[in-house]
């Protein structure tokens, strides 16, 4: 019997590919101690070439190796075909076997707070099950109507140490990974457990601030007043950056803030959110935002400033009057499209140098920066991407400008000139970089026929 479609091919082999994918799974492949990572590496390769990709290397960079692999539309290399780039990484967060309910690298298949199955092991979700649907769908479709449109897949091995290299790589393999379009298939789905398909994410600054006044902690009595105090010049600092209005006050940061255009505004306005909701959740009785439109505005499109540490002089308990020597502040600014973290970081750096109050040293760190990246939403991709994914999972996809949160999707969007886009495929409650982390076949499996419909319907559009 031959089976003639690609979905009844994945129906038919569920078995044997969730036995596949439990043996990704048990490998251990934790990129912040390199525990597990080359064989883990082999393994990737290995399915890779099983799942009816032509080709698949393994790529030394600086840091942990990455896997290119390719599946020809017709076998074989060719100048005519578009090509779909699809990203994914490999390594997993560490987890503590203790907090687990089944042990992280021992997959296993029980069923979810909601009574469905799903498989629990480290990795289910972020990001194994998620590349590995691609897998699935390469095989489903070379098996049966063929693949339709080249495919390139590049799963990294340390996204969860911050994707020191993929950058690199991206530039170094150019040619290689060339592409019309790319999409990311990590995170989970919208909270109210419709697929979402994300044009971009925001991008973040990370900054350490270190403020130092005199040489020792000293009385607040003996010296108050003449001495200058690190803590107030940090919090002085702080509250510098932005004006009366909430605004942030660093100077040209909104300058190349991309302006929404109508269609932005529509689509934000269908995004649905409750605000009323939000507030109950946390326990808060206000937000920063009056209305549901300007909370999904201000979450997805506006730059934002948020505290992320503070540290000086005494927090125990009753009291010292102490004027500390020195002060800390952990800041990050998550950035949209098309703001630049050097830009900010110079612009923060300007700022700091011309408030530091005499006899206090400030010294600013740049921790982490990832640049905003998003795809026109009138990008010939959004169309098919939206159909593919309402395929994939039976239900309507929330079209979204960008994530919350960062992901690298800069990296393939600036240096492969290519719209990029994340269309998540694990649950939102996948537990990812927690004890129980897991995704439910449901999600699995819509994630693998998304793929397939998503290379179908990407092969009939014009991508120009
Ligand atoms: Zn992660």
């Amino acid at each position: 019997m031959t089976i003639a479609t690609p979905s009844a091919f994945l129906e038919r082999h569920d078995e044997a590919v969730l036995d596949d994918l439990r043996s990704l799974l048990a490998q251990p492949s934790i990129s912040a101690t390199g525990e597990g990572i080359d064989d883990c590496a082999t393994l990737v390769r290995q399915s890779c070439l099983e799942y009816g990709f032509d080709e698949a290397e393994i790529v030394e960079t600086p840091g942990r190796p990455a896997i290119i692999a390719h599946a020809f539309a017709d076998g074989e290399a060719s100048e005519d075909e578009s090509t779909v780039l699809l990203y994914g990484h490999y390594d997993v967060q560490p987890a503590t076997a203790t907090e687990w309910e089944s042990p992280p690298f021992e997959p296993t298949l029980r069923d979810g707070p909601d009574g469905e199955p799903r498989l629990y092991a480290r990795g289910a979700g972020d990001n194994k099950g998620q590349w590995f649907a691609h897998l699935c769908a390469v095989r489903a479709l070379r098996e049966t109507t063929g693949v339709p449109t080249d495919v390139t897949l590049l799963i990294e091995g340390e996204e969860e140490s911050g994707s020191e290299h993929l950058e690199w790589l991206v530039r170094d393999r150019r040619d290689e990974l060339d592409a019309d379009v790319a999409f990311v298939a990590d995170g989970p789905i919208d909270e109210s457990g419709r697929p979402h398909v994300l044009l971009g994410s925001r991008g973040l600054l990370y900054v350490d601030i270190e403020a130092t006044g005199a040489n020792r902690d000293l009385h607040s009595g003996n010296f108050g007043g003449p001495v200058p105090n690190p803590a107030t010049a940090v919090v002085e600092l702080l509250a510098s950056l932005r004006d009366e209005t909430g605004r942030i006050a660093l100077e040209g940061f909104h300058d190349d803030v991309r302006p929404l255009t109508d269609r932005d505004r529509e689509i934000l306005e269908a995004i649905p959110v409750d605000e009323e909701a939000v507030k109950a959740d946390l326990g808060l009785s206000a937000l920063a935002t009056d209305t549901d439109d300007e909370y999904v505005e201000r979450l997805l499109c506006r730059p934002n400033l948020n505290v992320a540490g503070l540290d000086a002089g005494y927090d125990g308990e009753g009291m010292k009057t102490v004027l500390p020597s020195r002060a800390r502040a952990k800041i990050d600014f998550r950035l949209v499209a098309d703001q630049d973290p050097d830009d900010v970081f110079d612009s923060l750096s300007r700022h700091v140098e011309e408030r530091a109050p005499a006899g206090i040293d400030v010294t600013l760190s740049r921790v982490a920066a990832m640049a905003p990246q998003r795809t026109s939403a009138d990008s010939p991709v959004v169309e098919p991407t939206m159909r593919a994914v309402r395929e994939g999972w039976n239900a309507d996809p929330i079209l979204k400008p960008s994530l919350g949160g960062s992901v690298p999707t800069y990296v393939f969007a600036d240096n492969l000139d290519v719209p990029c886009l994340v269309v998540p495929y694990a649950n939102a409650d996948e537990n990812n970089h927690a004890p129980d982390e897991n995704i439910a076949l449901a999600c699995f499996r819509a994630g693998a026929r998304t793929t397939v419909a998503l290379l179908e319907e990407l092969s009939n559009a014009d991508l120009e």
